[in-house]
């Protein structure tokens, strides 16, 4: 392990172990992290981790040992959180996922980033691949009570899609082609007409997807920029971002 490796996992990073680790579907596991770091987190619903899951493989260039992960839950007073890992990818981040076991070790740093909960809508649309579903649903849990919520979840395969963290289907999940940008302008303008008051857009996962819906946003139904929060997760042309 290199001197920097080492600064990072005994001096910067914190340190959990994973606890369960369950198959949430075909292409996506929940992992959950345990450990007294957690109970000290300073949590606000949006948060990610950045995870050291290279750190100690030679083999990796530095920017193949972090990786990006949101909390899709946490419970602090026990110690516990859990994320939600899509293994499309085959990069780094979706072998670890897939090779990771209980009693692993993991190095991560808590961050707060600017993708978070903001409750001062009236109502939501609420727009992701299966990599930021996990996001969502801790975007969706956190705007406040009744509030109208409109979304609109999508994966090659539907079956992959997997439910929230109590096991209920608060977002609507469609099968949709990779980078369906035009497929899902068209459902939006079908569900614009009905969202009431101040509206906030979330969109997250395909990069080329955040730019294209939030272009149409403010161009074509003249959205101010507050209202839209885009947060690409992956990029067809690089590797891990962020
Ligand atoms: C703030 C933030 C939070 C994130 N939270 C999560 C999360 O909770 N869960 C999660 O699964 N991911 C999340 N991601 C994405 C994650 O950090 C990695 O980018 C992702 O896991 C891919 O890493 P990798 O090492 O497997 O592939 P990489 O080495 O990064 O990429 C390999 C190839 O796969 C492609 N690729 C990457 N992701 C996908 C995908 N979803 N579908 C198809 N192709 C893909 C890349 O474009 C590249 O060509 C988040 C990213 C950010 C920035």
């Amino acid at each position: 392990m290199s001197f920097i490796e080492n600064i990072l996992k005994t001096v910067v990073l914190d340190e959990a172990t994973i606890s369960e680790k369950v198959e949430l579907s075909a292409a996506a596991y929940r992992i959950r992290l345990q450990g007294n770091s957690i109970r000290k987190i300073n949590f606000i619903p949006g948060s990610f981790l950045k995870m050291g899951i290279g750190i100690g493989k030679a083999e990796l260039s530095m920017k193949d040992k972090i990786r990006s992960y949101s909390i899709w839950d946490i419970n602090k007073e026990k110690g516990f959180l859990d994320l939600a890992i899509a293994t499309h990818s085959n990069g780094i981040g979706s072998q670890w996922a897939k090779e990771c076991q209980v009693g692993d070790t993991v190095y991560f740093k808590l961050k707060k980033g600017n993708f978070l909960a903001d409750a001062s809508a009236d109502s939501y649309i609420i727009i992701g691949d299966l990599s930021a579903l996990s996001h969502l649903y801790a975007i969706n849990k956190n705007i406040g009570k009744n509030k109208q919520v409109a979304s609109i979840l999508y994966n090659q395969q539907k079956s992959e899609l997997f439910p929230d963290i109590n096991g209920k289907f608060p977002l609507d999940f469609y099968e949709l082609p990779q980078n369906p940008s035009n497929e899902i302008i068209a459902k939006i303008k079908e569900i614009i007409p009905s969202l009431k008051g101040k509206t906030i857009a979330y969109i997250a996962g395909d990069s080329r997807v955040c730019i294209a819906l939030n272009n149409f946003l403010r161009q074509e139904l003249n959205w101010e920029t507050k209202q839209i929060k885009t947060k690409p997760f992956w990029n067809p042309e690089k590797k891990g971002l962020e």
